[in-house]
């Protein structure tokens, strides 16, 4: 159905979307192929009074069996410009082709992310993090951020800078207004080629060892929040949960905070498994577990 020059579809599976490959239909949904049919899906969004969801590679959200009363828009908004050490990129690219575009130019930054299923727009939301090559330290994305366009609620469309995002720990500005980010100029650093894949590689390899791959074990990555010090897999694992089951999703015995979804598990079979976590921590270890992901649509 074409509206204004876009062409929604009804009723589309949103499992697809995800890396859950869990999740119920969308009534109305929009390939964004660019920046205009991005800022077109949200404005006729706004206009109608349409409940809509910003979808990057869906690497940190479980979306309800019930799917999504309203518009999902997939963001497939693609783009990247280097100008010298700066590459400006459009807020549907993802962090793996950043990664391989910038070795090929010997600039150093986004091969810390390795292995890590995101958009940029989605990285921004999260503020992107892992291990730093000392496995001591942690490097967010904000680090290489330099500045970004982004759409406020009101229309408006600004540029701003690193500062503007509010940056934390899983957290920016983003999680608190309606903000959609556009494109985002990172500053890398010279470096060589064979360096940045090495280093790829061997975060590559560092997760191999530890967490399901998610091609094999379909996951949203860690679904309980960090708890300082003690590690949220830690508690789980403590608890005696690896590899404890509901429905087709289990906990997994590679990595407790992932839990996988191997046998055509239902939004429902995660949810259901995250309260039997969360109930069987707090009796063994007194600690309370919060969920990171965010939940999206009907949860049934
Ligand atoms: C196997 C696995 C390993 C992982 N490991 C890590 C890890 O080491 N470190 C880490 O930080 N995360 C990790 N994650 C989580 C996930 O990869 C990140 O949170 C990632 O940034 C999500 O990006 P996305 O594009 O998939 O966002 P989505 O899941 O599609 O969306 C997440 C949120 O971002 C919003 N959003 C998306 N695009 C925009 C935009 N343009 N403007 C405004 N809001 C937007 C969405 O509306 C939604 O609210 C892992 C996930 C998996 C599956």
């Amino acid at each position: 159905m074409a509206i204004d020059g876009l062409n929604f579809e009804h009723d589309v599976l949103l499992a697809p979307y995800t890396t859950y490959r869990i999740g119920g239909p969308a009534d109305l949904f929009l390939h964004a192929r660019n920046e205009e049919e991005l800022v077109a899906g949200i404005t006729y969004a706004r206009e109608h009074n349409l409940s809509w969801f910003l979808l990057g590679t869906g690497a940190n959200i479980l979306i309800g069996d019930g799917g999504f009363r309203g518009l999902v828009i997939h963001n497939e908004a693609d783009g990247i410009v280097f100008d010298g050490a700066r590459v400006t990129a459009a807020s549907g690219v993802t962090i793996a082709e950043l990664i391989h575009q910038s070795a090929t130019r010997n600039l150093s930054g986004f091969e810390h992310f390795a292995g890590i299923p995101s958009s940029v727009g989605g990285a921004i939301w999260q503020n992107l993090h892992f291990l730093a090559p000392d496995r001591v330290n942690t490097l967010f994305i904000e680090s290489i951020v330099e500045s970004a366009r982004v759409l406020l609620a009101n229309g408006e469309i600004v540029d701003v800078d690193r500062d503007w995002f509010a940056f934390g720990y899983d957290d920016s500005r983003l999680h608190h207004e309606e903000i959609v980010v556009l494109d985002v100029t990172f500053l890398l650093t010279p470096s060589t080629r064979a360096a940045i894949e090495a280093q790829a590689e061997a975060n590559l390899a560092w997760r191999a060892e530890r967490q399901p791959p998610v091609e094999i074990y379909p996951s949203c990555g860690s679904v309980f929040k960090k708890i300082a010090g003690i590690g949220a897999g830690r508690l789980v694992d403590g608890a005696g949960l690896k590899g404890y089951r509901i429905g087709g999703v289990h906990v997994s015995e590679k990595h407790a905070n992932f839990l996988v979804n191997t046998d055509g598990g239902s939004a429902r079979d995660v949810t259901d498994l995250v309260r039997h976590i969360q109930s069987t921590v707090k009796a063994h270890s007194g600690y309370d577990l919060e969920m990171e992901i965010r939940c999206i649509g009907e949860f049934v």
